[in-house]
This record gives C-alpha cells, sequence and structure tokens, in this order.
C-alpha cells in the first residue's frame, strides 16, 4: 500500500504545545467545564478604535487590493523608523535597515532559514519561544541551549558556551522582556551579549515582542540602542501585543542590513507581504498616541500580575512580580512536575495553564500563567486553587 511519510526532519519537533492546549481546552468546555484560560498569551482585550478604523477604510482602497510590497510599504517601514527614533533614539533607514513581516514569529522562523546552513550551531535560550528551536530543527542546524536560571534573573553565561560550540555557532537568539520568565535585561546585559557575538561573527536575533509590555516604571531598551550593534544584531519588533493586535499578523525585523537581505530572500521565495489595508492600520498604531495606550495597558496588566501574584502567594506558591511581559513563571509548590501540575489545574480547577516544558527542560517544575482574563476571573482562578492546593501537596 502506498505511504505517504512526513519529512524525518519533523520528527525531532514536537507538536506544538499550544495546538495540544487548544485540544485539552475544547474537551473541557464540551465536559461543560467553565474554563478560565490562562494558557496562550493572547491579549484579551480588543485592537484600540483608532486602529481598526483606519483598518476598515484601507480595505476599501483600490491600492490594497494588488501584491503589497514585499519588504513593507515604505509608509509602513518609515512609521517603524519612526518609532524606534522616538521610543529608543535609534536612527534606522527604512529602506535597507527596516522589513515589515507577517508578525514575528514568520520573521523569526524565516531568518533560521536565511541564516543556517546544515551542521551549524544556534544559540537558544532553555526555556525559550518554541519557535526558534523548531526551525533550528527544520534547517538541519544544531540547537545549543543556554540555561536560563532564577538566580541569575534567567539571564544566559555566554562564559559557559564552550569554545567549539561558538566557533561553530551562527545565529544567537534572545528575547527580552522574556518569554515565558517575564525577565528583563538591562543594556549592560545587550553590551555584552552584542561584545560576543561580534567576537564570534554570530548573528544576534532579539525577539522584542514584549518589549512595550512591562511595569513599575521600567522601560525596557533595543539591542539597537548599543553602539555598532547593527553590525551584528537585528531586532524583531511586533505590534501583537502592544496594540492587542495578535489576529492581525503584522510585525518587522529592523537592523542588520546583510541579514535582511537574507530573510527578505527567503521571504520573496515564500510569502508576497502583508495586505496593504493591515500596514496602514499599523503606520496609525505606531503614529498616533501609542504611548497613551499602551501605558493604559500596561496598567491594566499591572494590576491583573498583583492580584495573580498575591492570591497565589496565599496558596502556597512562590511566585515573584515579573517587571516585563504579561506571564508569571511559576515553580510548582511541592517540587511537581508542570505537565503533571498543569494537567491536575485543568482537571480539579478548570484553570488553563502552559507546562513550562513546553520551554525547555530548564522548564521542568514550571507552569506559565498568563495575565489575559480580567482581575475578577483572576480572583476566581486563585480561590480555586487555593481550594485545590490541600489535595495536590
Ligand atoms: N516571540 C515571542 C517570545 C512570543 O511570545 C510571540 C507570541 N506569543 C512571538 C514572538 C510571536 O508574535 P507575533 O507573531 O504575533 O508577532
Amino acid at each position: 500500500m502506498l505511504e505517504i511519510k512526513a519529512a524525518q526532519r519533523l520528527d525531532k519537533v514536537p507538536p506544538y504545545a499550544f495546538a495540544q492546549l487548544d485540544q485539552a481546552k475544547k474537551r473541557a468546555i464540551e465536559r461543560g467545564v467553565d474554563i478560565i484560560n490562562l494558557g496562550v498569551g493572547d491579549p484579551d482585550l480588543p485592537t484600540p478604535e483608532w486602529v481598526w478604523r483606519q483598518a476598515r477604510a484601507a480595505v476599501g482602497e483600490p491600492r490594497n487590493h494588488r501584491y503589497p510590497d514585499y519588504e513593507g510599504s515604505l509608509g509602513f517601514r518609515e512609521a517603524v523608523a519612526g518609532y524606534y527614533q522616538r521610543r529608543f533614539g535609534v536612527s534606522l533607514d527604512p529602506r535597507e535597515e527596516v522589513m515589515a513581516l507577517i508578525g514575528s514569529k514568520e520573521g523569526l522562523a524565516h531568518m533560521v532559514w536565511g541564516m543556517v546552513d546544515p551542521g551549524d550551531v544556534v544559540l537558544i535560550p532553555d526555556p525559550a519561544y518554541p519557535v526558534y528551536e523548531a526551525h533550528t530543527h527544520y534547517a538541519l542546524g544544531e540547537p545549543y541551549f543556554m540555561p536560563l536560571e532564577a538566580k541569575a534573573g534567567f539571564l544566559p553565561d555566554f562564559r559557559a558556551i564552550p569554545q567549539g560550540v561558538a566557533r561553530r555557532a551562527k545565529v544567537m537568539f534572545l528575547n527580552y522582556p522574556n518569554n515565558p520568565t517575564g525577565a528583563v535585561a538591562g543594556r549592560g546585559f545587550f553590551e555584552a551579549a552584542t561584545g560576543y557575538c561580534r567576537e564570534h561573527g554570530i548573528l544576534l536575533c532579539h525577539d522584542a515582542a514584549y518589549i512595550e509590555m512591562t511595569y513599575d516604571g521600567y522601560r525596557a531598551p533595543s539591542v539597537l540602542e548599543i553602539p555598532g550593534a547593527r553590525e551584528v544584531a537585528v531586532e524583531f519588533y511586533s505590534l501583537s501585543k502592544p496594540f492587542n493586535m495578535t489576529g492581525w499578523r503584522i510585525a518587522a525585523a529592523v537592523g542588520n542590513k546583510e541579514a535582511l537581505a537574507a530573510l527578505g530572500k527567503v521571504k520573496t521565495n515564500t510569502d508576497s507581504g502583508q495586505s496593504g489595508a493591515i500596514q496602514e492600520a499599523g503606520i496609525v498604531a505606531l503614529r498616533d498616541d501609542p504611548e497613551g495606550f499602551i501605558g493604559h495597558m500596561n496598567e491594566v496588566y499591572r494590576s491583573r500580575r498583583d492580584v495573580l501574584v498575591e492570591g497565589l502567594g496565599a496558596s502556597g506558591w512562590d511566585v515573584q512580580k515579573p517587571q516585563g511581559t504579561f506571564y508569571l513563571w511559576a515553580r510548582c509548590p511541592g517540587g511537581m512536575d508542570g505537565r503533571t501540575m498543569a494537567a491536575l489545574l485543568l482537571e480539579e480547577a478548570g484553570v488553563i495553564v502552559a507546562p513550562g516544558p513546553a520551554w525547555g527542560a530548564q522548564g521542568q517544575h514550571y507552569v506559565r500563567f498568563a495575565l489575559t482574563v480580567p482581575e475578577e476571573r483572576l480572583r476566581e482562578a486563585c480561590q480555586r486553587i487555593s481550594a485545590m492546593m490541600p489535595r495536590v501537596q
């Protein structure tokens, strides 16, 4: 009998954790459970009105009914450059140092294809957003994991990377504010990271998806603020989280020209760019009063964070308040495994969290809570968890 067999390189990549979570959620809902979903990091509040109104008008414009420019419209790239200038004091050439993406996930994945030959090493944090590792395997590269430990503020130690590994490394991924740990990194860290990558001829890919999501007065820096960083670094900025636009798929890669050219070569042979109408929405989001909206959203998440940290703390969880992202990275009480805990939370409390091992071996005893429901639902989640804890310990 004819057997259709998928490529072996897919075997190295586990099923996408969030697709699995979705299945578990559907089954629980079918059983009639009142689910509180703190699993996927998808903002629950809508895209601001001034942004979607622009998109609605732009959809009717014939100029947006044709193929868009591959690298993004000049208007969108100028809006990204304008934002980098205002927010970070970084001047970018919109023609060569900015490229539109169909969400940063797409750009992160395709950058691996642009840079990595079979056998090349890719330096990946552990825990990390799973896309870096998946595409390293697809491109037949070799992941080398840099552990992020709580005692080191979830920052990797570059000196711990063996010289032989560093010599073969082509790309390093970093992500601050960090998913899943919520850790932030200052300029000093980015100076060390760019210095290390320069010394070893490595492209530093900084995933800045949460760069605007910070609390308690903290403002996250861009890696491109470091003098000379664009010689070794590309930053991935996304409109998904700051403007509640995960469903729109719009982001940008900025920085090193050669890396962007390689990414562009992969992309022109893969996709044909994001819709002009969505790029127009992106332009107004970046240009018109983002500070006010972002500040408001961060206040919403800060308040939720405080509710959850307090509630979990009261039922015996040892959780710290993160300065960035809308996640709580929580060590499971009693040394329980993250998958077991996530399954119990769903079964016993109807609360969906993401199991820590989905981000790597360092996540074995962790689960991740996303602050994506209103405060009263977070309080309800805390009550249910508190009621369940005596049964699981
Ligand atoms: N990077 C990180 C660390 C993320 O958590 C996510 C989404 N959850 C992304 C990138 C991708 O975001 P998008 O494709 O929506 O820009």
